[in-house]
């Protein structure tokens, strides 16, 4: 068994070229991969299938349940392409984007776009922001179909780069028609958790889980903050966290409308405020960037993943550096080291326990206090729960602790939902074909024969009286590893 026990942090890497053999799925895993990333905004639904299986088979082969996140595309709105592939502009240049102008018939003067309707949202002064923020153009005018601006940052500009607007509030539904033809494609994928991007509202999250449920899948909801408008609305933040199973600090888009320096507040906020709630939370984008080309990262990108960790994110993201990098494996456990370096500290051990809260289930009130006592009992080397849907480990995993919490289950589907998990680790255990007073002694078995515990350790566990009930636990024992 090749489980990483030490680390907590998940690593969430984007499959692409340099990634998407099932050799290299295979070292990706091997390296501490946890949840594999397929890209929407790349690719067919064929090639994401393919890419699925061979991720199944290689995590079958190592012995370790990860996840599948399907991340739709989403209105990223776009410049078209220049026939010259790229153009240079200056400061002070005029500059038109055109939607007249054919698909690749963009020059030094204009260029053509994806998304028409971004003329409603644009007034004569604002700023619009163009691949990730590298250039600005002030807008002078906007017309029928086009708008007309002048370079206030210049540099080079390719095909296809992204549009924002500083400050946000380009309005666009967060499903296009692609993320529908999508959700229709993902029955062939089956993953376990599929992202929306640039949610603007709660009403988003539930059109995508309507349109999950009408394919019969049952996935984790994953929003994407990556809208100025929507970090600015504690209601519409609120209303997002609730609808969905998890969020991702899109660092990326959101940086550019905010600025990096808003961003680092809004980081920590995302994280503790998706914790609060039970909620699972990714932090996503440029972690490791300069690894795309760069055998080791610098000590600034370190220092990124490690806050991130201090600030209680269940994940990192590798996006471009596993996707199109040259070191994709190196990448990976550079990743795992900063992620183990950083839970050393005592921030990321402790907990204040929810002192304030009232629990709401019998579930909840063991998970919290089996923390508290796995915590606070030095003999305590590991909690496991006996679960079915995966709650009370997700529960458990909302609160700061040094030890692992082994999910033992038997339904593969829970055990690759939880892969996302600070410090989860699922384990493959079919409770109900033990003898009922045999259950607790096989599961330290099992532990202890695949190096997770050892003679001598306290375990604490947690489970249901009646074993194969979902949200039954009411259960906590100490027991001794013989
Ligand atoms: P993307 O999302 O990589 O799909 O744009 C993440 C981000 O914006 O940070
Ligand atoms: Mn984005």
């Amino acid at each position: 068994m090749s489980t990483k026990v030490n680390r907590r942090t998940k690593i969430v890497a984007t499959i692409g070229p340099a990634s998407e053999s099932a050799d290299a799925i295979g070292r990706l895993l091997e390296a501490g991969v946890d949840v594999f990333r397929l890209n929407f905004s790349h690719g067919s639904v064929d090639q994401h299938a393919a890419v699925a299986d061979r991720i199944r088979k290689q995590s079958a082969v190592h012995g370790r349940y990860v996840g599948i996140l399907a991340d739709l595309q989403g209105p990223k709105i776009r410049i078209s392409s220049f026939s010259a592939g790229s153009i240079k502009l200056s400061v002070g240049d005029r500059f038109r984007l055109d939607s007249h102008l054919g698909e690749d018939d963009g020059d030094q003067r204009g260029v053509s776009f994806s998304y028409l309707p971004m003329l409603d949202s644009l007034e004569q002064g604002d700023v619009l922001l163009l691949d990730d923020g590298r250039i600005r153009l002030r807008v002078d005018d906007v017309e029928e179909a086009a708008v007309d601006c002048t370079v206030t940052v210049g540099g080079k500009l390719g095909s296809k780069k992204g549009i924002n607007r500083l400050g946000g509030g380009i309005a666009a539904p967060a499903l296009t028609e692609k993320d529908i033809d999508d959700i229709a494609g993902l029955g062939r994928i089956g993953p376990d958790y599929v992202a929306i991007s640039f949610v603007s509202s709660l009403e988003d999250i539930e059109h995508a889980k309507a349109l999950l449920a009408a394919q019969n899948l049952s996935v984790a909801v994953i929003a994407k903050i990556e809208r100025a408008e929507v970090v600015a609305d504690e209601d519409i933040l609120n209303g997002i966290l609730g609808a969905s199973d998890g969020v991702m600090v899109a660092r990326g888009d959101l940086g550019v409308e905010v600025g990096d320096a808003e961003l680092i507040g809004i980081q920590k906020d995302l994280i503790s405020r998706a914790r609060r709630r039970d909620r699972l939370v990714i932090t996503a984008t440029q972690m490791m960037e300069s690894m795309i080309s760069s055998s080791m990262p610098t000590r600034a990108e370190v220092f990124d993943v490690a806050n991130a960790v201090l600030d209680g994110t269940d994940a990192v993201m590798l996006s471009a550096e596993t996707a199109v990098g040259e070191y994709p494996v190196e990448v990976v456990k550079a990743m795992a080291d900063a992620a183990l370096g950083a839970e050393r500290h005592p921030v990321a051990r402790t907990s204040r326990y929810r002192l304030e809260r009232q629990f709401e289930s019998a579930q909840e009130t063991i998970a919290m206090s089996a923390i508290y006592a796995a915590n606070h009992y030095s003999n305590v080397r590991g909690i496991a729960c006996l679960t079915e849907s995966g709650t009370t480990p997700l529960l458990m995993s909302r609160l700061s602790s040094g030890l692992p919490i082994f999910a033992l289950s038997d339904k593969p589907s829970t055990l690759s939902k939880l892969s996302l998990c600070r410090g989860v680790i699922p384990l493959y255990f079919d409770a109900v074909s033990f003898e009922k007073e045999d259950i607790e002694l096989r599961a330290i078995e099992y532990l202890r024969d695949n190096d997770l515990l050892s003679k001598g350790d306290a375990l604490l566990m947690t489970r249901g009286e009646v074993v194969g009930t979902a949200g039954g636990t009411n259960m906590m024992k100490i027991l001794p590893v013989k």
